[in-house]
């Protein structure tokens, strides 16, 4: 009979029975035409972290949000939310997926909770557990007085928190957001980051948060640098310092994403 080794069932190296990552992308490669907008892109999100997708435009953070969700058919390599990939199994993948765009959809003329609720119905939940449920995703984003006004009286902050409420209606466990912060004010903005953590603290949802922008990084977040359609550095502050040979974020970003093209043309767009 075998002597059971004690000490490596209790080493970190014994493989446990590991959930499945909130999203797990390997080998995606897609281009338009002759321009690959992502090549070889691997990258995971785990549960309850903070994952910012951290490109310049034209980086091809919107590309991949948009193959994640199957606005694109991903030709090559897979994209697995919870475990379940998104070509075989996309219902299943796309019900555990919240995500909040890059142009805001919100219906102006409609109060808050109308917005909701129509999102809702349109995901097949009832009238009555609708209401009910928007009034719960209100209070988690900090906007439960507001469901009777209409979206149009709110700030641009305001109105982004009710479209992470609605991209909670259906109860993800993923949450995908595509630069969120844009055109919002410095102190929205924060308040908007903040809100989006503690819900990960609270709900243990994980989330991809595009940006370009390297102030909304904070120290305990997980980091993806893309950078024409590569990912340049991926894992923890730290691993993304040493990646670029750097002492801060900033200057990190600059190394990985070219610093000898910042004199030349800006804003690729994308
Ligand atoms: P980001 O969101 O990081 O700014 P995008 O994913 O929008 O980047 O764009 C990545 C690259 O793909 C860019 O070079 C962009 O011009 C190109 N691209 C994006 N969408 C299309 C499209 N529909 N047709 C052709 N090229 C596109
Ligand atoms: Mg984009």
């Amino acid at each position: 009979m075998m002597p059971i080794d004690l000490a490596a069932i209790a080493s970190p190296e014994t493989p446990a029975v590991d959930p499945a990552p909130a999203l797990a992308i390997d080998g995606v490669t897609h281009a338009f035409g002759a321009r690959k907008a992502l090549d070889d892109v691997s990258l995971t999100v785990p549960r309850g972290s903070f994952t910012a997708l951290l490109g310049p435009n034209g980086a091809g953070k919107t590309t991949l949000f948009s193959l994640v969700t199957r606005l694109y058919d991903n030709r090559s390599g897979s994209i697995r939310v919870l475990g379940h990939d998104v070509r075989r199994e996309p219902a299943a993948a796309l019900s555990r997926l919240g995500v909040v765009f890059q142009a805001r959809t919100l219906d102006l003329d409609l109060t808050v909770m109308q917005n909701l609720v129509y999102h809702a119905t349109l995901h097949g939940i009832g009238f009555r557990r609708a209401r009910a449920r928007a009034l719960e995703v209100l209070e988690s984003v900090g906007l439960a007085d507001r469901a009777k006004d209409k979206v149009r009286q709110l700030s641009g902050g305001q109105m982004r928190r009710v479209e992470i409420a609605r991209a909670l209606m259906h109860g993800p466990e993923l949450l995908l957001l595509d630069e969120p912060t844009v055109g919002l004010d410095i102190g929205s903005r924060a308040a908007l980051l903040a809100e989006v953590r503690r819900l990960i603290a609270r709900e243990g949802i994980g989330v991809l948060w595009a940006t370009h922008i390297i102030e909304e990084i904070e120290a305990s977040d997980r980091i993806v640098v893309l950078h024409k359609g590569r990912i340049q550095a991926q894992g923890s502050l730290p691993d993304v310092l040493a990646a670029g040979h750097a002492a801060d974020i900033s200057a990190a970003f600059l190394a990985l994403t070219g610093a000898a093209e910042a004199s030349g043309p800006r804003g690729e767009e994308g």
